[in-house]
């Protein structure tokens, strides 16, 4: 008998496999325009976009964030990263008995504070207690509607004017030979500031959570237009959102290894601790695919931003190249795969 296991809550291959094999074929997964067996950021239905997650950080307060900023973030950004405007949220909290009061309240001005920030109010949610044990201490689950922008029409009709677009979103599915691969900023901040904040691990890297609402710098982008898919870099990091845009688009994908920005305290607690900074998961950052003529421009509008001034054109989608494959600074070629399950265990 199959038991759940971390791996299977991981994001990675392991937990692809559970749903696939045991979850999806139960409910109706075709219904939508962007159904759930799309398995993208968020759903679309009725030209409404909806997205859910369920937040089980450990511990509940590390350096430049909470689970509170991280709940509202996440769920803003999934619906951002489809071109939508995020327009509500909904918070579930489930508590377990013991809980200081003062943390509740604490975290509660966090969610506040960022949901105020991203502009989107939450006008619903749920509260319950369960007995010591059977959860750790905090679990928030947060929703999201969202509505097409004008912005996004106006975007994609940049796309369709050099090739078909076979999405009316920003679908992992939609990138094409010769897209210009972004990345909004530098990598795995979000999974070092966490292991940093875990007793035990015996290093202390300066290194603050990457936790941000993206709406803003995303509009900005959209604004320029030339964007065919977009994708936030969470669980399994960048690895895992190139292999799902190479997957989902059947088309190779190149990147360079120089041209990816990642700080050097990032880099030095990755290599202590044996784990690939390109597979921990980030929670400020967007990976784009942006057709060749308005990749330049669409760079200098992320840069123009608080969130996205680290923007960098890392690589392109290329027909000759098979799945994600890295140049590396040394100038062989390494086989990026998908992680079978993320690194760090219950970072988000
Ligand atoms: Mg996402």
């Amino acid at each position: 008998m199959t038991k759940v296991s971390m791996a299977h809550g991981a994001g990675g291959r392991s937990m692809q496999r559970l749903l696939r094999e045991r979850v999806l074929p139960h409910l109706l997964t075709d219904k939508g325009e962007v159904p759930l067996s799309a398995l993208d950021d968020s759903g679309v239905i009725d030209d409404i976009v909806m997205t859910t997650d369920s937040h089980t950080v450990k511990p509940l307060f590390f350096p430049g964030g909470d689970i509170g900023s991280l709940s509202v973030a996440g769920t803003v950004n999934d619906i951002s990263v489809m071109g939508a405007t995020p327009i509500a949220l909904s918070l579930a909290m489930v508590i377990e008995e013991g809980m200081e009061a003062d943390d509740l309240e604490k975290i509660a001005r966090s969610i506040g504070r960022t949901a105020n920030k991203a502009g989107v109010p939450i006008i619903t949610g749920d509260t319950k207690v369960v007995e010591r044990g059977a959860v750790d201490k905090l679990i928030l689950n947060t929703s999201a509607f969202g509505k097409r922008s004008p912005a996004l029409d106006a975007n994609l009709a940049i796309v369709a004017k050099h090739r078909t677009i076979h999405s009316r979103w920003l679908e992992d599915r939609n990138v094409a030979d010769g897209d210009v691969i972004i990345v909004s900023g530098t990598l795995g901040d979000h999974g070092v500031a966490i292991l940093s904040a875990r007793k035990g691990y015996g290093f202390d890297a300066d290194v603050v959570s990457d936790i941000a609402p993206l709406n803003g710098m995303i509009v900005r982008a959209l604004a320029v237009g030339g964007i065919a898919a977009m994708k936030d870099p969470t669980r399994g990091g960048l690895a895992n959102t190139l292999n799902e845009f190479s997957e989902k688009s059947k088309v190779g994908i190149e990147i360079e290894e120089e041209k990816i920005p990642i700080r050097q305290a990032v880099r030095s607690a990755c290599n202590l601790l044996g784990i690939d900074p390109l597979e921990i998961g980030n929670e400020g950052k967007a990976v784009m695919a942006v057709v060749p003529g308005k990749a330049d421009d669409v760079l200098a509008a992320l840069r123009a931003t608080p969130e996205g001034r680290e923007a960098a054109i890392i690589g392109k989608a290329m027909k000759s190249v098979r799945g994600v494959v890295m140049r590396t600074r040394v100038g062989g070629r390494r086989i990026v795969e998908a992680p079978i399950a993320d690194p760090v265990p219950r970072i988000c």
